[in-house]
């Protein structure tokens, strides 16, 4: 097959250490006790509607948004609440969960029906519903609820892009969801056309995928309304400007969104999860997790209940043959490093990595930079990586900001590229943090 990659500028290649690529993905039993997290998504988070000592079907409702956006979190498991708790996460907020008692009996709530209307028959804001109930966020990582990007995308996204980038070293999640339920993902991608009313999508994935791509291409067969486009491996493809810049040659202006040239973009996960709601009637309650790292024993890909902790998902991969010496939930560029292993995964956690001495390097407190420009030809936003370091690291946030500081999307690709060892990225967080606090930061009446 002759194909040419679509790419965007900038950018850089990645060691991929894929090596759970070939491993299918494996149901992971659901633990005696599930604790679910009810900061799901994007924005306020949920409040429960449940009880403790009260008795809950899988699939059924707990958690409804504390304010008119969001959509709810429902029961992994069977069972009785144990309690509503709360657990602290990386930034110190104390998160409310609801912990059940799994009873393994599975009992699925008797709301969980099928849709009863064909696909012709339905109308987009019946579609945006059946999305809403289902809790569905984007799986990729950015947990923004999707029926809020379809309400969005109306009117204004010509194209949908399915995103089967999956950019990230170590994850093969989306991978694996390609080949071993390809139709889910194209059916869920006709299920989210009709909602927005558009008629073209385009399922965007890397040349290093090309039995996915062959999967696909063979389930699409014949359909004008879904083509395969293939990117260049390059990070940061997935992300979603650069993602409409290979597709569409169509830049997205800072501060703007896909919608603002005529787009929306869904991750591969979430397209699936959409055809499970409309289908069966399927609330989100799992995620495909790749767990893998030099220190677990054996790296997989997971299928994993909503609210198992990172504990059990490491005990299922056999636990640890090394000294763990950093834990990141979602990948080594963008992920975040955790702290507490009995942290419950969400619905945007999408791998667990687990590293030994061996795979961290130390921090060079003695870094310098030795002006070689690398950063700002790698950076995807066009930015000038260098020059945010060190005006952050000299608290001129003023400077960031005028050099765009906001614009940046963390992806890391300037750290990654620096032979100073400059922390770059670092540098850039606490100047994006110093900026938001002066925005929110009430004025000093006093000093009137
Ligand atoms: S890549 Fe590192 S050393 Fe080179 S200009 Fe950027 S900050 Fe300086
Ligand atoms: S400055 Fe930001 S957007 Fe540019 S490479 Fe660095 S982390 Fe990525």
């Amino acid at each position: 097959m002759i194909f040419l990659a679509l790419t965007f500028k900038g950018g850089t290649h990645l060691k991929q250490y894929k090596n759970t690529k070939k491993f299918p993905i494996e149901k992971m039993t659901p633990p005696s006790e599930i604790s679910i997290s009810m900061s799901q998504h994007i924005g306020a988070p949920c409040v429960p509607t449940v009880n403790v000592g009260d008795y809950v079907f899988q699939g059924q409702i707990i958690g409804e948004p504390a304010e008119n956006s969001g959509c709810p979190i429902h029961a992994s498991v069977s069972g009785k609440i144990k309690a509503i708790t709360s657990y602290k996460d990386m930034q110190g907020r104390h998160i409310q969960t609801v912990v059940i008692e799994n009873d393994g009996k599975y009992e699925l709530s008797p709301n969980i029906i099928p849709t009863a209307k064909k696909l012709t028959e339905v109308t987009s804001e019946e579609i945006i519903e059946i999305v809403r109930r289902a809790g569905i966020l984007g799986m990729g990582g950015a947990a923004f609820p999707t029926y809020a990007k379809i309400q969005s995308a109306i009117g204004k996204a010509e194209k949908l892009i399915v995103n089967c980038a999956e950019c990230e070293p170590f994850i093969t999640a989306d991978h694996r969801l390609m080949l071993e339920r390809p139709l889910e993902i194209i059916n869920g991608t006709k299920i989210l056309l009709k909602a927005i009313g558009s008629r073209k999508a385009y399922i965007a994935i890397e040349d290093n995928k090309m039995d996915a791509v062959e999967k696909l291409e063979e389930k699409i067969g014949k359909s004008q309304m879904i083509k395969m486009k293939i990117l260049r491996s390059k990070y940061p493809q997935g992300d979603e400007r650069q993602l409409v810049y290979a597709i569409t040659k169509k830049e997205i202006p800072s501060g703007k969104l896909p919608t603002d040239v005529g787009c929306v973009v869904f991750n591969a996960e979430t397209c699936a999860a959409v055809f499970r709601a409309f289908v069966y009637g399927m609330p989100s309650i799992e995620k495909i997790v790749t767990v893998s790292g030099d220190a677990v024993t054996t790296p997989k890909n997971v299928l994993a209940p909503i609210g198992a902790s990172y504990r059990d998902l490491i005990s299922f991969c056999d636990g640890l043959k090394k000294d763990p010496r950093k834990l990141i939930c979602g990948g080594p560029m963008m992920g975040t490093a955790q702290s507490d292993l009995d942290a419950p995964i969400t619905k945007g956690t999408s791998a667990l990595l687990v590293f030994s001495d061996e795979m961290c390097h130390e921090e060079d407190e003695n870094y310098t930079c030795i002006r070689c420009g690398r950063c700002v030809n790698t950076c995807p936003m066009r930015l000038m990586p260098n020059y945010l370091a060190q005006f952050s690291r000299n608290g001129r946030y003023e400077d960031c900001e005028k050099y765009d500081v906001m614009s940046c999307v963390e992806c890391g690709t300037c750290s990654y590229s620096c032979p100073g060892h400059v922390p770059i990225v670092q540098h850039i967080r606490s100047a994006k943090e110093a900026l938001r606090k002066k925005a929110t930061s009430l004025p000093d009446l006093d000093k009137k």
